[in-house]
């Protein structure tokens, strides 16, 4: 086994993607060079982008009214293309403030009119998703309303989605394509690839073709979804490495038993991993309310500062590195995305166990 890297992101990518990325890197299909020397309108890479979309739609059930595109600029890009694009004249939007990333979000949208929480646990550090009884309701006049379906600082995820009146946009960037959900819930999804997709540097988008035409006129070319659903991610150059990985990446999804396989494997691990926390004798605490735990980023603490930069430490020796909390709340923060294995989650359940007795 390579290095188990739990990092947040850039994150782990299948080790069989890795080899077959390699093998064809120098010369890509036979063609006598690599595919980042292709031309993004030759019938190289025009396969690639078939082929990375079919993926998508078929791995997250994407229906003929919603548009895939792929965005440079990251989830942070999207925080401010949202409002620019959505938000309707003199109008307001909705925002659950679960953490970091929707409180960024937040900031963006401020820019382009009001926003308006709706639900928050930021009184309670964080450490669960509100529960939808206690949202104010989502209404019909909203531009839109927007979630953060995981928080990755925090280790907290909504296990399922609200009813909102307002088209419901999501960050997915850290569980995309990690589990089941219904996207035509959603009017729109996106997601940074370099957690669960692939390398950073492209940012998937899956938009309902009806919200594409809201976009104000002096909204400038780049930051417009129309330049890129009217062209097929082609009015300029798309970063072609990382549609390609994409497209490598959600081929090994499939191979995994597509989307519900995928969620199996997601699903023993967390719960491995839990259980392990849990079952320490208070050790090891995670601070999160269980009915909130993430499946992605799982957060815990040890009794105190020094014994958790000694784990770091001896986890990285050991072969298991990026396992340091996110700098904003501190703590061990192991990130089990699809690419990580399950032999890995257990590679560090067993140092726990060994950590613990130690020290
Ligand atoms: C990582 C992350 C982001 C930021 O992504 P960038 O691509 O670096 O802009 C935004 N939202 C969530 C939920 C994330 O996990």
């Amino acid at each position: 086994m390579r290095i188990v890297n739990f990092s947040a992101g850039p994150a782990m990518i299948p080790t069989a993607v890795m080899e077959r990325a390699q093998k064809e890197f120098c010369d890509y299909n036979g063609s006598g060079c690599g595919l980042m020397e292709h031309s993004h309108r030759g019938p190289l890479f025009d396969e690639i982008l078939a082929r990375a979309n079919s993926n998508i739609r078929e791995i997250l059930g994407v229906s003929d009214e919603y548009e895939v595109v792929y965005i440079q600029g990251g989830a942070s890009m999207q925080f401010a293309m949202v409002p620019m694009n959505l938000m309707l004249p003199g109008g307001y939007a909705e925002y659950a403030d679960t953490g970091t990333w929707s409180s960024k979000a937040m900031k963006e949208a401020k820019l382009f009119g009001e926003v308006k929480c709706i639900a928050s646990s930021k009184e309670d550090k964080y450490t669960y998703i509100p529960s939808f009884d206690k949202w104010q309701p989502s209404t019909k006049e909203a531009s839109y309303l927007h979630i953060t379906s995981n928080n990755t600082i925090y280790g907290t995820q909504y296990q399922e989605f609200p009813e909102a009146n307002a088209p419901l946009i999501a960050d997915m960037s850290s569980d995309i394509m990690s589990r089941r959900f219904d996207m035509n819930k959603f009017a729109m999804i996106y997601a940074g690839a370099q957690k669960n997709l692939g390398p950073s540097g492209v940012t998937l988008v899956i938009i309902r073709k009806d919200l594409i035409a809201r976009t104000p006129a002096n909204v400038p070319t780049m930051l417009r979804y129309a330049t890129y659903t009217d062209n097929n991610s082609l009015y300029n150059t798309p970063p072609t490495y990382g549609i390609y990985m994409l497209a490598l990446v959600t081929d090994w999804v499939k191979e995994q038993g597509g989307i519900d396989g995928i969620e199996k494997i997601n699903n023993a691990k967390a719960a491995a991993l839990y259980s392990a926390i849990d079952g320490s004798d208070g050790y090891y605490k995670n601070p999160v309310c269980p009915c909130s735990r993430s499946r992605m980023n799982v957060v815990f603490r040890l009794p105190n500062e020094e014994l958790e930069a000694k784990f770091v430490k001896e986890a990285k020796a050991a072969g298991m590195i990026g396992l340091k909390g996110h700098r904003s709340v501190g703590g061990i923060r192991a990130s089990i995305y699809n690419a990580v294995p399950m032999e890995g989650v257990e590679k560090l359940i067993d140092f726990m166990a060994a950590f613990k007795k130690a020290n």
